[in-house]
C-alpha cells in the first residue's frame, strides 16, 4: 500500500510503497476514507533527533476516519464495511481514567509504549490502518468522512478544552480564542454551540479573521502589541472569563496573562512550547492556567453530535495522497484555511 511517512530528521515526509499491515488479534483493519493534518505533525518533524520520540519511519496521519475492512482475531463489536473514525488518544484501558473513557489521561499509556497512530504508531496517512481495538472506534452513523474526519482531533480537543471551562461561560461572558487554524475554527463554532458567551478571535492572518467572522466569531482583533488593550477594552475592562490559546507561543501566553479576567481560565492547548508562570502576583486573583491533551472517548461522540446537528462544520481543504507533501508544506506555511484533509 502506500503510505506517507516522516523517515529522517529534518527531512520532509515522503510518499513510499510499504506492505499492507494484517490486524493482529483484537485489532481492526480500516479502509481509510479520511485523514486529516495536524500542526502538531510539524511539531513533531521539528524535533532534533535527541528529542524526538516517535520512531522512524513514522506514518503520519492521527486524524482518521475509515471502512472496516478487516477484523483480527477475536476482535469483535464491528462489521466489515462499517464506517467509522478513529478515537486516537489510546491507553491502555485498564487504569481508572481509560475506564471514565478519558484515555488521553491514562497514567499507564507513556510505560507501555502504547503511542496514538501518527504519534508513535502507524497512522492514517495511508490506504490502511491498524487499530488497536474496537472501544477506539466510533460509528459515523452517516457523516461524510471527509468532512469530518478532523473532528478526531481539531473539534474534539478544543470540545475538551471548552467543556472544562463550562462553568465560567455563563450568558454575558466572554471567550478568547487565539489562533484560528484548524482547531480554533471549530472553537468558536463548539463555543457558539454549547455557550451563550461573547467571542473574540484572534489572529496574527487577516483571511483567518475572516473565517473566524463567517464561523461565528462575535468581534476579531489582530495579533499585534495592541490586542491586550483591545479585548480590555471590548471587555469593558474586566477581561475574558475563559482564553483557548491555540498557539502556546511566548506572545500569545503573555496575552492570555493579560486578558484574563478575575478567577477566570486560561487553557494553552497549543504546544509552541512557551510557559506561563503562574503565581500570586503573576496572574489575577483565582485565575487557572492549564495545558490540556486531546478528549474522552464520550466527548468525541458529543462532537460528531454536534456535527450532525449541524453545529459544527469543518472548513476543509482536500488532497489527494500524492498531493500530501504539498499540504503538509502549505500548512507549514500558515496557507490552509481551516483543516487539509488527505483523501487516499
Ligand atoms: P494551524 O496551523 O491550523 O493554526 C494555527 C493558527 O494560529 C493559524 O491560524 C495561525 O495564523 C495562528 N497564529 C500563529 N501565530 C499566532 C500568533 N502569534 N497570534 C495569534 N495567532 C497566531 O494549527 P492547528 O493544527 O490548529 O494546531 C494548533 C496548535 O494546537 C498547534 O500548536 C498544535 O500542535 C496544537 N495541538 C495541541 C493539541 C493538544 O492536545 N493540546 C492537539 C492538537 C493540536
Ligand atoms: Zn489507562
Amino acid at each position: 500500500m502506500r503510505a506517507l511517512q516522516y523517515r529522517a530528521i529534518g527531512a520532509a515526509p515522503e510518499l513510499v510503497e510499504i506492505e499492507t499491515p494484517e490486524p493482529g488479534p483484537g485489532e481492526v483493519r480500516l479502509k481509510v476514507t479520511a485523514a486529516g493534518l495536524c500542526h502538531s505533525d510539524w511539531f513533531l518533524m521539528g524535533l532534533p533527533a535527541e528529542q524526538y520520540v516517535y520512531g522512524l519511519p513514522l506514518t503520519l496521519g492521527h486524524e482518521a476516519a475509515g471502512i472496516v475492512d478487516k477484523l483480527g482475531p477475536g476482535a469483535s463489536g464491528v462489521a466489515v464495511g462499517d464506517a467509522v473514525a478513529v478515537y486516537g488518544p489510546w491507553g491502555c484501558g485498564h487504569c481508572h481514567a481509560c475506564r471514565q473513557g478519558r484515555e488521553n489521561y491514562c497514567v499507564n499509556a507513556a510505560a507501555l509504549g502504547i503511542a496514538p497512530p501518527g504519534l508513535g504508531a502507524p497512522g492514517a496517512m495511508a490506504e490502511y490502518l491498524i487499530v488497536d481495538d474496537v472501544r477506539h472506534l466510533v460509528p459515523l452513523g452517516g457523516l461524510d468522512p471527509v468532512e469530518c474526519v478532523s473532528l478526531t482531533d481539531a473539534g474534539l480537543t478544543p470540545y475538551h478544552a471548552i467543556s472544562s471551562s463550562l462553568s465560567k461561560l455563563w450568558p454575558g461572558s466572554t471567550a478568547v480564542v487565539i489562533g484560528v487554524g484548524g482547531l480554533g475554527h471549530v472553537a468558536v463554532q463548539i463555543l457558539r454551540a454549547i455557550t451563550s458567551a461573547t467571542i473574540i478571535a484572534v489572529d496574527v492572518d487577516d483571511d483567518k479573521l475572516a473565517l473566524a467572522t463567517e464561523v461565528g466569531a462575535h468581534r476579531t482583533v489582530r495579533s499585534d502589541p495592541d490586542a491586550a488593550s483591545r479585548i480590555r477594552e471590548l471587555t469593558g475592562g474586566v477581561g475574558a472569563e475563559a482564553v483557548f490559546d491555540f498557539v502556546g507561543a511566548a506572545g500569545t501566553v503573555q496575552l492570555a496573562r493579560e486578558v484574563v479576567a478575575i478567577d477566570g481560565a486560561v487553557q494553552i492547548v497549543g504546544i509552541g512550547g512557551a510557559t506561563l508562570p503562574t503565581g500570586f502576583f503573576s496572574t489575577p486573583f483565582g485565575a487557572s492556567v492549564r495545558a490540556p491533551y486531546w478528549g474522552s472517548r464520550s466527548e468525541l461522540e458529543e462532537v460528531l453530535d454536534l456535527a450532525r446537528s449541524g453545529s459544527v462544520r469543518v472548513h476543509v481543504e482536500r488532497f489527494s495522497l500524492d498531493e500530501a507533501p504539498e499540504a503538509y508544506r502549505r500548512l507549514h506555511e500558515g496557507d490552509i484555511r481551516g483543516r487539509a484533509v488527505v483523501v487516499p
